[in-house]
């Protein structure tokens, strides 16, 4: 009760606001606000091996499954989602919007996944942000689909320049080689689901799943919270 009283009052003196729209949230409101929950631009792509994410990765790197939860662009409203995300600290806004994915991925092909690894960071980058977007959003997922996440499996090498600006064959270099597999053994005949926040060129995740495939025996599964078609 007291509790309740107090983040009443938080609430009050610091409004909880809508991570899309900036509307202030109701008390039921988590996050987004009912009607950017209502209209998120869901891909609705997760039951189809041949949707639009997976074509992406065609000829590239060979992926069990690929999805994404919604479409994303630079006017999109949901931009200002991704925004909190990565650089305010908005933690719950990865963690929530990670459980609304995952509820969408109960009866899909990706819920069979074994173990859920986020894409790691450069480790400067993650010391600065002081946390890994991806993982929120997997811990989000991981308490949906009781699957376990398993972090530090994969480290990020080298640090690679800001992916903005460049283009496919230019992404595609600044990432290649800069993931190495840790522990073999724990990803050895598992199917791995592998977490990212954006996917756009898919250059990272080509990286990425391209250096767990070469080095274990394994099946990758590959989620992404927003798909954004390079124009
Ligand atoms: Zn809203």
């Amino acid at each position: 009760m007291l509790k309740k009283l107090g983040n009443g009052l938080l609430h009050l003196i610091y409004p909880r606001t809508c991570a899309s729209c900036g509307n202030i949230l109701l008390n039921n409101e988590k996050v987004l606000c009912l009607s950017c929950y209502a209209e998120l631009p869901r891909t609705r792509f997760h039951n189809n091996p041949e949707n639009e994410v997976a074509r992406l990765f065609w000829g590239r790197v060979l992926l069990r499954n690929a999805t994404s939860f919604i479409f994303f662009n630079k006017d999109s409203n949901y931009r200002k989602i991704l925004h909190e995300l990565k650089y305010k600290d908005q933690r719950q806004v990865g963690h929530e919007m990670g459980r609304l994915f995952g509820l969408e991925l109960r009866d899909t092909p990706f819920s069979q996944a074994d173990m859920i690894i986020p894409v790691p960071l450069h480790p400067a980058k993650q010391r600065k942000r002081g946390y890994n977007q991806s993982e929120l959003i997997a811990d989000g997922v991981s308490q949906v689909l009781n699957i376990p996440v398993r972090n530090n499996l994969i480290t990020r090498k080298m640090k690679t320049a800001t992916q903005t600006r460049k283009n496919r064959f230019d992404r595609w270099l600044n990432v290649k080689d800069t993931f190495q597999v840790q522990d073999i053994a724990s990803l050895n005949n598992s199917h791995i689901l592998l977490v990212d926040d954006v996917i756009t060129t898919g250059a990272t995740i080509e990286a990425c799943a391209g250096s767990i495939l070469a080095t274990c025996q394994v099946s990758v599964s590959v989620i992404s919270l927003a798909y954004t078609k390079l124009q």
